[in-house]
């Protein structure tokens, strides 16, 4: 900084010399012959110091100096006189208005020093002044304490943090703050930096006038006198709870998963690294299990997301209801969540934490007065067998749940090799599948359907099939599923209908009088333009509407009955025909289907084969035949195989069968073949 020294004398000779004497001292210099001058200075510099003549012309040094106290009550300000004046200037020095005052003549040396004092003694004022005003105004609390940290002073900002008035502190040690957070080794650690370094820096928690426990910032520094002695303590802190607060919700949002407030995969990756290293000491075994809620995908396109996060929400507290102690559950993203068994000792272990998590899905969610029953597909993989890294583990969990989602959903299967080949595979098709469609790689085929009292053909299911460069045929089981998934199965299944209506349109018009039935996919029939594109595919291909019969599996319609009525109704307004495909495999009660505008039922190939060895597969059949007739319901029994089965279903009643018995399904030329040998249209009428 600057040292600016400001001369006043009306003697232009006394000046001078002054001049002379504090040239080389690094001061810069100003000089004034009046008061008036030296003020009008003052307003355009920057002056720490001014030495002043006291017998000027019309303003007296002492009476500038007065003004100089009121304008700039920093500057020092001192005066040079003769004895003459000794009355007046003792009069201002104990008024304050001047600090100090030398006599002339002058000792050169006393006078450097003294100026030099000043100038010190401005610095210092400064910075007590500075140092007063953060003292009073700044966030952060200060506690100035004797050399036996008996609190000498606190500042403001201690009162609004810690709830105490300087009158209740002053006198007593800071050990009135202490929480019962830290222990006696925390302190005595403390006190012994704080004698080594002279400073002690750190997180500590503190305990307000009101009894809340509050974290701060804390840091205590030495003050020792000339001696070397300790004098002072100084702490300043500043409350931390706020940053705390945030650094916390950070930290939780950063590892778990904000819809259910799970573990997220972040979290359990880490459990699982750190299970996986206990387990390797303790030599035990670590289980990773991975569900999936069966059809999630379906519930939210369907719903919308809202009902899907509601569920989400609910599978997350039953799940969480059944964990024990120690293990992590964690939502890994969409209706994916993993659960970690820390400590494995017997495999039968996780067999009975899989039944357990069935049995929590075994009643239904309600959502919005809603039943929905939800099933989940479990996939296993241990450690040491199945792998030793996080990632490797979740990866093979991952693989056998797409196991268990292809042994029909509602399963649990554990890791085996070979599911790696299937996982691979499933990755390939879904890529291939992309360019099935545009390729003209997917083929529709027809399996005959026939009428049981009198043998008749009436109709026949259009059944798609993948004509696979390498792979050879492709069955639908094999990729309906990743056309779902993928969204592909919305061009595939108006592929099918297309393909479908306008080879049943050319072979009614060659003779033939056949309804063509399509599997419909539940996303095709949420599609908002599935009306739109039926009524345009019925239209080009001339196909009367009430040839074509719509199959929709049982838990599509099922699932939420109200929803799909409408969507029915408009399908029958057309004149077409709709038929529950799977029937038995739901949940559905059969008096809700009196309400649905339905026509036929399809029985589910897995009861049919049962009805002559298994009793209650016969009776399920049985009832289903009479329910349906007594709702005006056709009946048609799928995978009719034997002349035994066939001969059941004609006793009870059943209208229509389908199966290899009668006939397979068929590609179009032996179709065509197929119908030429019935009679049912003549030779080559290609459509
Ligand atoms: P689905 O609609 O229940 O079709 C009947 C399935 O049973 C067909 O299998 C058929 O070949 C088979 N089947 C017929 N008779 C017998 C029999 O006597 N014994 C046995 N064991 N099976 C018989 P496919 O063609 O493999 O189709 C499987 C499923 O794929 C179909 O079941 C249907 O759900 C789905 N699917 C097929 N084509 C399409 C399509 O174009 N769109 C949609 N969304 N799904 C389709
Ligand atoms: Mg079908
Ligand atoms: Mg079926």
């Amino acid at each position: 900084m600057n040292k600016t020294l400001l001369l006043v004398d009306d003697e232009e000779a006394v000046l001078h010399s002054l001049v002379r004497l504090f040239r080389n001292q690094g001061y810069q210099l100003l000089t004034a012959v009046s008061g008036a001058e030296a003020l009008r200075l003052l307003e355009n510099n920057e002056v720490q110091v001014i030495l002043s003549d006291q017998r000027m012309p019309e303003m007296t040094g002492v009476e500038m100096l007065t003004v100089v106290r009121e304008r700039y009550p920093e500057i020092i300000r001192m005066v040079l006189s003769g004895y003459s004046d000794i009355s007046a200037i003792s009069d201002a020095v104990n008024k304050g208005n001047i600090y100090k005052f030398l006599f002339k003549p002058w000792d050169n040396d006393l006078l450097l020093e003294n100026i030099r004092d000043a100038f010190e003694r401005f610095d210092l004022s400064l910075k007590g002044e500075q140092f007063s005003r953060i003292y009073e105004n700044t966030v952060e609390g200060i506690i100035i304490t004797d050399q036996n940290a008996v609190i000498q002073a606190v500042n403001p900002a201690f009162s609004s943090i810690t709830g105490y008035e300087p009158h209740e502190v002053i006198g007593k040690t800071p050990a009135l703050l202490k929480s019962d957070n830290h222990d006696q080794v925390f302190y005595r650690e403390m006190w012994s930096t704080l004698g080594e370094q002279g400073k002690w820096t750190g997180e500590i928690w503190n305990k307000r006038k009101n009894g809340e426990i509050y974290p701060e910032w804390l840091n205590i520094t030495v003050v020792r006198d000339a001696q070397g002695r300790v004098s002072q303590y100084v702490a300043l802190f500043s409350d931390i709870t706020q940053h705390k607060r945030s650094e916390e919700l950070l930290r939780h949002q950063a590892y778990h998963d904000a819809l259910t407030g799970l573990p997220n995969r972040l979290l359990f990756g880490e459990n699982l690294e750190q299970a996986l290293n206990q387990a390797q000491r303790a030599n035990h075994g670590v289980a990773v299990m991975l569900m999936d809620i069966d059809h999630f995908k379906y519930v939210n396109d369907t719903f919308g997301h809202d009902y899907g996060d509601k569920l989400l929400v609910m599978v997350a507290q039953r799940l969480r209801s059944m964990i024990r102690k120690g293990d992590t559950l964690a939502r890994m993203g969409g209706d994916e969540f993993t659960l970690l068994l820390p400590a494995v000792r017997e495999p039968d272990e996780i067999a009975r934490v899989a039944e357990k998590i069935f049995k929590e899905f075994s009643s239904p969610f309600i959502i919005e007065k809603n039943d929905f029953t939800v099933t989940a597909s479990i996939g296993v993989s241990t450690y040491p067998q199945d792998g030793g890294t996080p990632e490797t583990l979740l990866k093979n969990a991952d693989s056998a749940m797409y196991q268990a989602k292809e042994e029909g959903r509602n399963s649990c299967a554990y890791f085996t090799p070979a599911m790696n080949e299937k996982m691979k595979e499933r990755v390939e098709i879904e890529n291939e599948l992309r360019h099935a469609i545009d390729a003209g790689e997917l083929e529709v085929y027809f399996q005959p359907k026939q009428r049981l009292h009198d043998g008749a053909l009436v109709g026949m299911e259009a059944l798609v099939r993948w004509n696979h460069p390498q792979r050879g045929l492709v069955m639908p089981g094999k990729f309906i599923a990743i056309a779902e998934n993928t969204g592909l199965i919305i061009p595939l299944g108006w592929f099918v209908l297309e393909e479908a209506c306008r080879r049943t349109a050319a072979w009614n018009r060659a003779g033939a009088d056949l309804r063509v039935a399509v599997n419909l996919s539940a996303y095709q029939f949420r599609d908002k333009g599935m009306l739109e594109v039926i009524t345009r595919v019925l239209e080009q291909s001339g196909l009367d509407p009430h040839q074509l019969e719509i199959e929709l599996t049982e838990s599509l319609v099922m699932h939420d009955p109200e929803a799909n009525i409408e969507q029915l109704v408009m399908l029958k307004r057309l004149g077409i025909a709709i038929a529950i495909d799977d029937f038995g495999t739901g949940y559905s009660s059969l008096s809700y289907l009196k309400r649905l505008p339905v026509d036929t039922l399809k029985i589910d190939q897995s009861f049919i084969r049962g009805v002559n060895s298994d009793a209650h597969d016969a009776e399920l059949v049985r009832a289903i035949i009479s329910m349906a007739h007594s709702f005006k319901l056709e009946v048609v029994a799928e995978g009719v195989e034997t002349p035994e089965q066939r001969e059941f279903l004609l006793n009870q009643g059943c209208d229509v069968t389908q199966g290899y018995l009668y006939a397979r399904p068929m590609p179009t030329d032996a179709f065509e073949a197929f119908l030429v040998a019935a009679s049912a249209i003549e030779g080559s009428a290609h459509g």
